[in-house]
C-alpha cells in the first residue's frame, strides 16, 4: 500500500468503538497505527485493533486516557508522529491540542485557540449573537447573586434551563419551572458542573417547550474552503443524550434545511474553522432554530452522514492535518437516500436509563447489506461502570427512510446481546414506534411515549416464575437465563 504523504503512524488517544473505526480508515490510506489502553481494556478489541499498543498503566482515568503526560510519552516511545484524540475524553480540550502539537506531533483537529473558543458555551453563544446568528434566549453574565439571577430568569421566562458553561453530555442541566425552584437547581447544577468539568459557571436558557435537536456536519480546510455535510437529526434522546441519529432530518422543510446549513457555514467561516466539527441546533415548534453549541471534533454519530454523502470523514480529518485541500466542493456533496443509527446501550431503560455494567457474555451483531455495527465490545468482555456503557453502534442505509428502519429493526433483532441488561428491545420498540415512523420527532419523545416503549415490562417476580417455568420445560440455556430482562418477552411468548 502507498502511505500517505504526510502522517505516517498515528496514535489514537481514546477507546472503544471510535479507536477500531480510526484504525479501519487508517488500514485503507496505508497509515500505521498506535492504540493505547487502560489495563481493564486489555482484553477489549481496541487494544489490540492497531499496529502497535500501549498500556496506559493506572487505575482511573486521570492516569490513563485522561492523562495528557503519558499519551505524549507513548506517541515518542511508539514513534507516532500524529495523534487522533476521536470523541469524548481529551477531544476538546484546548490543552491537550496545544500540548501535541508544542510536541511537534500533528494533532487531528482544530487549533487550540478555535477549540477553547467553541467550546465555552458562553463564549461561543456571544460570538454567535454577534454575527447575526439566533441563539437561544438566555442569560450568560457573571451575576453570583440570586436576586440579580431570579430577575434575569424572570425576563426569559419560564421555564428555564439552567446549563453548565462548560457542559457536556447532559450534565449539569436542570429543568426550573418557577422563581422558588432556582435556587436549588443552581447549587445543584453548580455542584454537578464543577465535579464534572472543574468548571462551575452556569448559563441560564429559555427551556424550549417540544423542540427538535439538529445539527449540521462542517468540514473546514487550512485553504479557506468551509464545507457542510448537510444535517442530522438527533432528536430521540434521554438524559439530554442522543440514542437515535438519522440524515435527513425527516420532515425538514427545505428552506429551513438551507438556511440551517448557510448558518453553519456562517460560523465556521467566521472563526477560520479547520477540520470536522458539528453546529448544533435546537428548533422550536413554529420552526425557529437557533444555535445550540459546535462541537469541534468528530460526532459520535458520523456514520449516518457517511452513509448518505459516501464520504469517509475520518480520512478527510487526515487529509486535513496533512494540509490538504478538501478533495470536493459544496456541488458534489449530496444527500443519497437516508440513513439511521442508534446506540446500543449496557443501560436498564426500566430505571431511568441508568448504565448497567457486567459481563458481557455474548455479543454478536450481524453482517448484513447496507448496515454498518461499530463495536467497542466482544463476547466474554467486561462493560466497565469506570467508562461509558455504549456497547456498540448500529446504523442502515435505505434509499428511503422507511428502508433504513426497516433494515435497522431487522439488524438489532439479529443482534444476540447477553450477560448485561441493556437497550436493543427498547430501540427496536422506539423504530417501530408509528410516531417515529411518522417522522414525528421531538426531545421529549421517550417521556412522551414512556409507556409504550417500556411495554414489554415484567417484575423481578415475574421474570422469576417465567424463568422457573422455563427450565420446567427442560430446554433453558444460559443464554436465556443471562438474557436482558427486556428480551424475556421474546423467549416467553410461547409459554403464554
Ligand atoms: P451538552 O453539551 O451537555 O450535550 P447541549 O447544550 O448540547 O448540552 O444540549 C443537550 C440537549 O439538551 C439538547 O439536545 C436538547 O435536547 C436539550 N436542550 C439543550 N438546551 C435546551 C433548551 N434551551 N431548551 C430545551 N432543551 C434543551
Amino acid at each position: 500500500m502507498k502511505k500517505n504523504g504526510g502522517i505516517k503512524r498515528l496514535l489514537i488517544a481514546n477507546r472503544g468503538e471510535i479507536t477500531c473505526r480510526i484504525v479501519a480508515t487508517c488500514r485503507a490510506m496505508g497509515i500505521e497505527t498506535v492504540t493505547v489502553f487502560a489495563s481493564d481494556d486489555k482484553d477489549l478489541p481496541h487494544a489490540r485493533a492497531g499496529d502497535f499498543a500501549v498500556l496506559l498503566e493506572g487505575t482511573n482515568l486521570s492516569e490513563t486516557y485522561l492523562n495528557i503526560q503519558k499519551l505524549l510519552a507513548a506517541a515518542r516511545a511508539s514513534g507516532a508522529d500524529a495523534i487522533h484524540p476521536g470523541y469524548g475524553f481529551l477531544s476538546e480540550n484546548a490543552r491537550f491540542a496545544e500540548a501535541v502539537t508544542k510536541a511537534r506531533l500533528i494533532f487531528v483537529g482544530p487549533p487550540a485557540k478555535v477549540i477553547a473558543l467553541m467550546g465555552d458555551k458562553g463564549e461561543s453563544r456571544k460570538l454567535c449573537q454577534s454575527i447575526g446568528v439566533p441563539t437561544v434566549p438566555g442569560y450568560d453574565g457573571a451575576a453570583k447573586d440570586i436576586k440579580q439571577i431570579t430577575k434575569e430568569a424572570e425576563k426569559i421566562g419560564y421555564p428555564v434551563l439552567v446549563k453548565a458553561l462548560a457542559g457536556g453530555g447532559g450534565k449539569g442541566m436542570r429543568i426550573v419551572e418557577s422563581a422558588k425552584e432556582l435556587a436549588s437547581a443552581l447549587e445543584s447544577a453548580c455542584s454537578e458542573a464543577g465535579n464534572a468539568f472543574g468548571d462551575d459557571r452556569l448559563l441560564l436558557e429559555k427551556y424550549l417547550v417540544r423542540p427538535r435537536h439538529i445539527e449540521v456536519q462542517v468540514f473546514s480546510d487550512t485553504h479557506g474552503n468551509h464545507l457542510h455535510l448537510f444535517e442530522r437529526e438527533c432528536s430521540i434522546q434521554r438524559r439530554y443524550q442522543k440514542i437515535v441519529e438519522e440524515s435527513p432530518a425527516p420532515e425538514l422543510p427545505e428552506k429551513t434545511r438551507e438556511k440551517m446549513v448557510k448558518t453553519a457555514i456562517t460560523i465556521t467561516s467566521h472563526i477560520g474553522y479547520v477540520g470536522a466539527g458539528t453546529v448544533e441546533f435546537i428548533m422550536d415548534s413554529t420552526g425557529e432554530f437557533y444555535f445550540l453549541e459546535m462541537n469541534t471534533r468528530l460526532q459520535v454519530e458520523h456514520p449516518v452522514t457517511e452513509m448518505v454523502t459516501g464520504f469517509d470523514l475520518v480520512q478527510w480529518q487526515i487529509d486535513v492535518a496533512n494540509g490538504k485541500k478538501l478533495p470536493v466542493t459544496q456541488k458534489d456533496i449530496k444527500q443519497n437516500g437516508h440513513a439511521v443509527e442508534v446506540r446500543l446501550y449496557a443501560e436498564d431503560p426500566d430505571k431511568e436509563f441508568l448504565p448497567a455494567p457486567g459481563t458481557l457474555h455474548a455479543f454478536s451483531p450481524p453482517h448484513l447489506p447496507h448496515v454498518r455495527s461499530e463495536n467497542g465490545y466482544k463476547s466474554g468482555n467486561v462493560v466497565s461502570a469506570s467508562y461509558d456503557p455504549m456497547i456498540a453502534k448500529l446504523a442502515a442505509w435505505g434509499l428511503t427512510r422507511e428502508e433504513a428502519i426497516n433494515r435497522l429493526h431487522n439488524a438489532l433483532s439479529q443482534t444476540h446481546v447477553s450477560g448485561v441488561i441493556n437497550n436493543r428491545a427498547f430501540l427496536m420498540r422506539v423504530l417501530e414506534h408509528e410516531d417515529f415512523r411518522a417522522g414525528k420527532t421531538s426531545t421529549d419523545f421517550i417521556a412522551k411515549h414512556k409507556k409504550a416503549l417500556l411495554e414489554a415490562h415484567y417484575s423481578d417476580d415475574e421474570i422469576a416464575s417465567l424463568a422457573a417455568a422455563y427450565l420446567l420445560f427442560g430446554s433453558a440455556t444460559t443464554q436465556a437465563t443471562t438474557e436482558s430482562k427486556t428480551e424475556y418477552s421474546a423467549w416467553t411468548a410461547g409459554l403464554r
